[in-house]
């Protein structure tokens, strides 16, 4: 460029970065205009102006153009690979963008949406209340409102599917909406699921209702008439036919009692789940009460320390503790001083309660199993037991958002753990 003003005799105007004395670089702007005398140049006036201040400026705008850019790449990706349907809405309901899933699924092209208002695109158009419904929400969502609702819309050819549909408004400084996104996730499956849920749970109960009605009947004439024979027939009856009927009547009680206990198991639901206050202290007297002559008879000596007051559904917690605490006393091994020990420990969110016993204990390949319904260990099957007992207490437990585990070893006693939440929601 020097050289060409030498020669042609054209002023110059051009960035040129300088080494300074001590190395560093500096940007300059470098100006000159050449004096020509007998078609010769004889001298360029010139300048050099510091522009290393508007050079930093210009650089630091450029990276954060390319950073901007980057994340404008970043955005449009999640946005167009977003397994949900996303866009954005001006707060009267106009769609202005609207990502490729949501696009593809209805086999559309953008320019069938963008632009419309978001009511009047195909997917909405299933039906007219649909339509109505969508529009009463975005108005809502305008003036701030988080809209989440199940909808069902169109797809491909007819095609319907159900979404868990959300209107989320975006406020500036002024906390004015200027603009919605609606989003979509695919729910068809968990709404299918749910369906069959609900219907399986309503046979199930209608099952056990009629199951359980239909099977105490027979049992009971089983009983009825043994105990006819037994009255009848009294004086002609020897002590086997006795011990017989005694065997009947004794297993038609315990298969009653069967049907009742997993009638009240089956028909334990989320949605009979009322949370109050349960004095837990006083629960467990009360029960210790009632099992009061057993703990005599057994000589059983039962430690409890202070139990607080607990958020739970009040018949549920009785029927845990009333069946660890009685289990605890059928399975107490009378060789040895028999013991029990009831208490709790407070975790920042949960209680923590103990039932331990000094008896028979449970071999380790039983700790998990014994929570299953209908599970006895072999050995005790004799005993007055169903195995529906701790199947119950998991339930509860369950339904408490909490655990139940034990920790045993044959011979030694077992510790059976639960834990309650301190806030559940019903
Ligand atoms: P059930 O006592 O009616 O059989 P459960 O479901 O309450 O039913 O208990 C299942 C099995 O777990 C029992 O048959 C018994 O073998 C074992 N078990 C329960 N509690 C104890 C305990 N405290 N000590 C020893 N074994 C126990």
């Amino acid at each position: 460029m020097f050289n060409e003003a030498i020669k042609n005799g054209k002023a110059y105007e051009t960035d040129v970065k300088l080494i300074k004395k001590d190395g560093s670089e500096l940007w300059t702007k470098a100006k000159g205009t050449p004096e020509f005398k007998d078609n010769r140049c004889i001298r360029i006036y010139g300048t050099f102006q510091d522009i290393q201040e508007q050079k930093d400026r210009e650089e630091a705008l450029m990276k954060a153009q390319n950073e901007l850019a980057e994340v404008a790449r970043k955005f449009k990706g999640i946005f167009n690979s977003a397994f949900q349907f996303i866009g954005f809405l001006t707060p009267d309901g106009t769609l202005t963008e609207a990502n490729e899933s949501a696009i593809s699924f209805a086999g559309l092209k953008p320019e069938d949406v963008i632009g419309k208002k978001f009511w009047d695109c195909h997917w909405w158009t299933i039906s007219k209340a649909t339509q109505e419904e969508l529009k009463k929400n975005i108005e809502r969502a305008s003036k701030g409102e988080f809209i989440q609702y199940e909808v069902e819309i169109l797809g491909k050819e007819g095609a319907t599917t159900t979404i868990l549909f959300n209107l989320k408004p975006l406020t500036n400084d002024n906390n004015e909406v200027f603009s919605i996104i609606p989003e979509g996730r695919l729910i068809q499956d968990i709404v299918d699921t749910r369906k069959e849920l609900i219907n399986k749970n309503n046979e199930l109960s209608q099952f056990s209702t009629i199951v359980s009605h239909d099977l105490k009947e027979p049992l009971r004439m089983i009983n009825q008439f043994m105990q006819k024979i037994d009255h009848k027939y009294s004086g002609s009856l020897d002590d086997k036919a006795r011990q017989y009927i005694y065997y009947a009547v004794d297993g038609a009680k315990r298969m009653s009692k069967m049907i009742d206990e997993l009638l009240n198991y089956s028909k334990l639901t989320e949605k009979d789940k009322i949370i109050e206050l349960v004095h837990t202290n006083s629960l467990v007297n009360e029960i210790l009460k009632g099992s009061e002559q057993l703990i005599q008879e057994k000589n059983i000596i039962v430690e409890k320390t202070d139990l607080p007051d607990i958020n739970g559904n009040i018949t549920g917690i009785k029927v845990l503790f009333n069946n660890l605490i009685n289990n605890a006393i059928k399975y107490a091994d009378l060789s040895k001083m028999a013991l029990i020990k009831i208490s709790c420990i407070s975790h920042p969110s949960e209680w923590e309660f103990c039932i331990e016993d000094n008896g028979i204990g449970i071999e380790p390949e039983n700790h998990q199993k014994i929570f299953e319904l209908f599970y006895k260990i072999n050995k005790y099957k004799d005993e007055d037991t169903s195995g529906i007992g701790l199947a119950i207490c998991k339930k509860i437990v369950s339904l408490h958002k909490g655990n139940i585990r034990v920790e045993s070893d044959l011979g030694k006693g077992s510790k059976f753990y639960f834990t309650i939440k301190k806030i559940i929601h019903a």
